[in-house]
Order: structure tokens, then C-alpha cells, then sequence
């Protein structure tokens, strides 16, 4: 066996304007960045309120660190879970008005645990089609009969659910879609949970902490609540840390403790982290003015945009993105925009369908008024070059 194959399939992957490429990060985390050796602005991350480097959360990691050591050292089901974690799914259970809540190591891990501890063969998982990849790989791995639908289509959801003979029913969607920025219609799926007698898990990865009057997230967004949600989002996004949890019925918690293999089978998040997480929910829940800024910010770039001849995809969300279409076209105008110091992550198939590669522009309340006005200005600019 030699390597020279997989040498072969990365030259055609690179000549297809689908080869990845990392750039350096030499700061923290935020609206200015140094990168590659430069300063820039960034419209990359997901940090949506600017928390990742808040001084504030920094002092409680610190602190956590002292009091706690690195390393969580086992498992939850160990020794590994503390008294901090223990703590941090009291005050996400609360603050997402759910029962009771539970910790995960990451997002990904989280909805591999969920679905597969829920879901087996005489089972069926319902999933939007621009659902997270995650959501996907889970669904596969649960051995469930798997059932995709049209991007937003209920009634296609509703033909399929009607014809289902499955034990148990999951409806499993994006409560943010990631690439596209547009809310899940949930009061709309949650009746149709109840009507097919489903349960309806919704991961609020770009939700939580943003959306809602007090940042609760998607649920808080449009006022609804059941006993049949299974509620997940992520802590490494607007909350600025990294993790994740799952929210809802005890006995669906407990199921979890008791059977998600990617919650037994791995080394407890670092203790620190739940300290900061505590610190970055008091900020979340406390300083609604980084909420009304990043809707601000949001509401300047979409006039900003208006004109230009790429598409700007129907969102109100941070996630902004405009359309360019092919693989190469979205590297040469991200690679203009970088050469004016500012960074737009373009993002292709398989992560979004062929044809509608696209600049995926992320606001976030670390950002300016002139942060906005310098992007609008070097998206005019490219414009008219290309
Ligand atoms: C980012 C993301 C995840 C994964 O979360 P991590 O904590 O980064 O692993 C899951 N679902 C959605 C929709 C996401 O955007």
C-alpha cells in the first residue's frame, strides 16, 4: 500500500476548487484578527456575541482552573462529572425553560449520542435536507430507516410521516439552518409531531443565546413549548465556549446518562470550561445591548447588499449568506475580499449543494458599524472586478 493514490485524489479535488485550505490564526477569536501574518477583518466565526475572548469569561476559566486542575481526569459516569458541570445543566435547563438538561463534549458528539440512543432499526428519523452534517451522520449510524425531506417542505414531512409503520418516530432539524440562516417553521413542526404522534428534536446550534428576548433561543423565539421536544444546542458558538447540551423530559436526560455512547464513552469536558460557561450565561441572559447591536448590524449589511448582483439569501439571522454560484467563482471573490483585509469564508459542496457555492458572512456583536461598512464597500469593489 502506498500513499500515491490518495496524492492523486487531493490533485483532483484541488483542480475541482474543492480542496480546504486552514488558514493560521494568530490572535484570539473576534471582529480583528491577526492571520497568515496579517491583521484583517473577519466575518468567519460563529461567535455571535462576541464572547470567545470576553475578558470576563477568560477570568472565570482561569479561576475554574485553579480551583479545579486541567483535566476532568474520567468520564461523567466515572469520577469525571464535578460539581460545575453539575451546576451549568441546572442553569441551562432553567434558562431554556426545559425540565432538566445534560452536557456534552461538543455538538457533533452530542446529536451522534441523541439520535443513536433514541433511534434503532424498527425505528424512523424525518430530516430536513440541509440539516447538519452531524444530524446526518447520526441518523445513519442510529440504523434507523432514515427519511429526508425538501429543505422546509411540511408537506412532503407530513406525507412521509403519514406513512410511516416506525415504532418510534424523530423529526430531527436545524432550528438555525447553518449555510442558509433561515429559521425551522417549529410551531408548525411541533404540531405535526403531535398529530403523527413524533418526537421533534431541534438543534438550536445557531440559536441559543442569540434568538429570543432573552437570548433562550428558538423556543423562546416563537413562544412554544412541549413535552415532545428534545432540545439541543451548542456552547462553543454565541455562548463563546465550546460543548454542548440536550434539554427536556427527565426521563429522556436519564436515558441518555444511561445509553448515549458518545456521553459514557468519553473523557468529561475540562471542569474550566463549565466555569466559563456559567459566566458567559449570566452575560448572555444580562446584556440584551450585544442582541440589539448584532440586529442592528444585521439590518445596515442587508441594505448595504441590496444592490449587488449576488443573490443575499432570505435570512434575518447573523448567518448571511450571498450566492455566488460556482466553486471557482466563490474562491476568487473570497480571495479578492481577503486582499482587502477581509475575510469571508467561501463555502462549497459538499457542505452546500453544487451550484449554489456561496460567501457565508457572519455577524457578530464584536463587530462595528464600520466593520459592516468596510465589508458592503470591498463587496462593491470586488463586484465590479469580477
Ligand atoms: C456547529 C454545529 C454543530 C456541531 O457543534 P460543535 O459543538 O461545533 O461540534 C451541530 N449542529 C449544527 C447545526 C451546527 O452548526
Amino acid at each position: 500500500m502506498s500513499f500515491t493514490e490518495l496524492a492523486a485524489d487531493l490533485a483532483a479535488l484541488d483542480a475541482r476548487g474543492l480542496k480546504r485550505q486552514r488558514r493560521l490564526l494568530q490572535s484570539p477569536q473576534s471582529a480583528h484578527v491577526r492571520v497568515d501574518g496579517r491583521e484583517a477583518v473577519a466575518f468567519c466565526s460563529n461567535d455571535y456575541l462576541g464572547l470567545a475572548a470576553d475578558p470576563r469569561l477568560v477570568a472565570a476559566a482561569c479561576e475554574g482552573a485553579q480551583r479545579c486542575g486541567v483535566g476532568a481526569g474520567a468520564s461523567h459516569l466515572i469520577l469525571g462529572h464535578a460539581a460545575s458541570h453539575h451546576e451549568l445543566e441546572m442553569a441551562l435547563a432553567e434558562f431554556v425553560a426545559l425540565p432538566s438538561a445534560l452536557l456534552f463534549s461538543t455538538g457533533y458528539m452530542a446529536n451522534i449520542g441523541i439520535v443513536t440512543a433514541l433511534a434503532g432499526r424498527n425505528d424512523a428519523v424525518f430530516a430536513d435536507k440541509l440539516n447538519h452534517a452531524s444530524l446526518n451522520d447520526a441518523a445513519l449510524l442510529s440504523r434507523a430507516d432514515f427519511k429526508r425531506y425538501a429543505h422546509g417542505d411540511l408537506a412532503a414531512l407530513e406525507r412521509l410521516l403519514a406513512a410511516s409503520k416506525a415504532r418510534r418516530k424523530l423529526v430531527v432539524v436545524d432550528a438555525v439552518f447553518s449555510m442558509d440562516g433561515d429559521i425551522a417553521p417549529v410551531p408548525q413542526l411541533l404540531q405535526l409531531c403531535e398529530r403523527y404522534d413524533a418526537w421533534l428534536m431541534l438543534d438550536d446550534a445557531h440559536g441559543f443565546g442569540v434568538l429570543g428576548a432573552t437570548g433562550g433561543g428558538v423556543l423562546q423565539h416563537f413562544g412554544v413549548t412541549s413535552p415532545r421536544i428534545i432540545y439541543m444546542a451548542t456552547l462553543g458558538k454565541a455562548a463563546g465556549v465550546a460543548g454542548a447540551f440536550v434539554a427536556g423530559n427527565p426521563d429522556l436526560i436519564e436515558t441518555l446518562v444511561q445509553s448515549a455512547r458518545t456521553y459514557i464513552y468519553t473523557t468529561a469536558t475540562p471542569p474550566l470550561l463549565a466555569h466559563a460557561l456559567l459566566a458567559s450565561l449570566n452575560i448572555i441572559r444580562s446584556e440584551q445591548g450585544r442582541r440589539d447591536l448584532l440586529a442592528r448590524l444585521i439590518a445596515r449589511f442587508k441594505v448595504g447588499v441590496a444592490g449587488l448582483r449576488w443573490p443575499l439569501m432570505p435570512s434575518d439571522t447573523a448567518i448571511q449568506p450571498l450566492v455566488i454560484g460556482g466553486n471557482a467563482e466563490v474562491l476568487r471573490v473570497s480571495a479578492a475580499l481577503a486582499a482587502r483585509g477581509v475575510l469571508v469564508p467561501a463555502i462549497r459542496p459538499p457542505t452546500v449543494p453544487a451550484g449554489s457555492a456561496r460567501l457565508r458572512i457572519s455577524l457578530s456583536a464584536a463587530h462595528t458599524q464600520e466593520d459592516v461598512a468596510q465589508l458592503v464597500e470591498a463587496l462593491r469593489e470586488v463586484e465590479k472586478e469580477s
